[in-house]
């Protein structure tokens, strides 16, 4: 067991930080009333290798190793959620799945320039009747000589207006239930693909959430990602990668409503001492503390495993259901810390309440990791090698 973070892990931290302290938070309230950042962030994000941090050098990407990814979930998040979001669904749900899953043409095609930031990669799982509940799908893909015809619906997908590449779900066979779901890589300059943002969201407002549309969209057979009916296996190997990423993320928020909420400690009096005086404030700073140190000994161990190649879902669920926990509570103790002034945007904690909720929901809701935790507890759950494991680090 080694809990110290290498040289070169310490040095991603600090620029990850000082791009978030200097190109994030400085505009990151217009960004979030106004609905969506600046795009010249992507070319910064590529910029600073931040794209691809944890896919081999030999496909573009930096070759770091999985919890170097976790530092820059975790430093992006402090900054705001959309950002962290953006990575998650880019790297973990979309990258890393072709890592693991994709042929050498494929990963040379789509991998390569997603690791470089030539190209924005996202993920299409959910669908208007179908969230937790993924075989309740209704998307099909029907073979036709050497392509598939795509029709469906997709919703909640992040970045749906900005991704060049989408990992799309489909039922090939709907009477094989799970079994006969396919995952598919779709570009969205492809005819009969269209895209549509959900508006009046909640939190994480500064990122771009909505629906895709596909009509008739003709798949090339090359583009079927691992066997035909092997899409809902893959769909949950990709979302322990991305669990694991808004795991870190989480780590990230909670650190960001501490430093907001010790500042507004020192700074706001109330029967003539500092309100961080008062041993019930001090309370939820305590708990803010043990959620973070706590959700960072799950997240780190979890890229721990990954590193070791070997499989992470029930740590992973874990890592990410607590984690998003701690975070939505740190952020309502935030709020609650700055009284009146933290109901405004006057302060930034009215943001991180916002942006704490999508996480309980998103990647298996609060419910369905503690069912999964409950099924490990009871012997009702064994998880096996999958037939390609994301790869150990170092990389070969
Ligand atoms: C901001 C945001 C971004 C997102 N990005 C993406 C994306 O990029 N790609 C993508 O594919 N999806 C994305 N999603 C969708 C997300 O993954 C789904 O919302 C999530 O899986 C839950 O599905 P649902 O919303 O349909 O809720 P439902 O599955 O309808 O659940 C509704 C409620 O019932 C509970 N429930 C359901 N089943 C059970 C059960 N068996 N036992 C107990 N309780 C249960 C749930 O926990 C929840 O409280 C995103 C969502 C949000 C909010």
């Amino acid at each position: 067991m080694n809990f110290e973070f290498t040289e070169e892990q310490t040095l991603l931290r600090k620029t990850v930080r000082q791009f978030v302290d200097t190109e994030i938070i400085p505009y990151i309230a217009e960004w979030d009333m106004n609905g969506g950042f600046d795009p010249k962030v992507w070319k910064r994000l590529a910029e600073i290798g931040l794209m691809g941090v944890c896919i081999p050098e030999k496909y573009g990407g930096a070759g770091m190793d999985y919890n170097s990814l976790a530092i820059v979930c975790e430093e992006l998040e402090r900054g705001d959620t959309a950002f962290r979001t953006a990575v998650s669904v880019h790297t973990g749900l979309n990258s890393m799945t072709l890592m693991q899953w994709g042929t050498d043409t494929q990963k040379e095609k789509y991998l390569t320039p997603q690791a470089k930031g030539e190209k924005i990669g996202a993920f299409g799982l959910t669908e208007p009747g179908a969230g937790s509940d993924v075989a309740a799908m209704n998307s099909f893909a029907k073979r036709d000589g050497d392509y598939y015809i795509l029709n469906g619906q997709k919703t909640w997908i992040s970045l749906c207006d900005i991704a060049d590449h989408f990992i799309v779900f489909a039922y090939t066979d709907k009477e094989k239930a799970h079994h006969g779901i396919s995952a598919f890589i779709v570009e969205r300059e492809w005819a009969g693909f269209s895209s549509k943002a959900i508006k009046g969201k909640y939190g994480i407002r500064a990122g771009n959430t909505g629906e895709l549309f596909f009509d008739d969209v003709k798949i090339p057979i090359d583009n079927l990602l691992g066997e035909e009916g092997e899409g809902f296996k893959i769909a949950m190997s990709a979302l322990d990668n991305g669990r694991f990423t808004v795991a870190a993320g989480a780590v990230g928020l909670i650190q960001a409503c501490i430093e907001a909420s010790v500042k507004y400690c020192k700074e706001r009096e109330t029967f003539g001492k500092p309100i961080g005086e008062h041993q019930l404030v001090g309370q939820m700073l305590a708990k803010m503390e043990a959620g973070y140190e706590m959700s960072k000994l799950l997240v780190y161990r979890v890229g721990e495993l990954k590193n070791k190649g070997v499989r992470n879902t029930r740590e992973t669920s874990l890592a990410k259901w607590q984690a998003c926990d701690f975070a939505n509570k740190a952020a309502d103790d935030a709020v609650q810390i700055h009284g009146a002034y933290g109901y405004s945007d006057e302060y930034p904690v009215a943001r991180y309440l916002r942006n704490s909720k999508a996480p309980v929901i998103y990647e298996g809701t609060r419910e369905i990791h503690t069912i999964m935790q409950a099924d490990y507890v009871l012997g009702k759950r064994n998880d096996k090698k999958l037939r390609c494991m994301l790869p150990s680090w170092p990389f070969e």
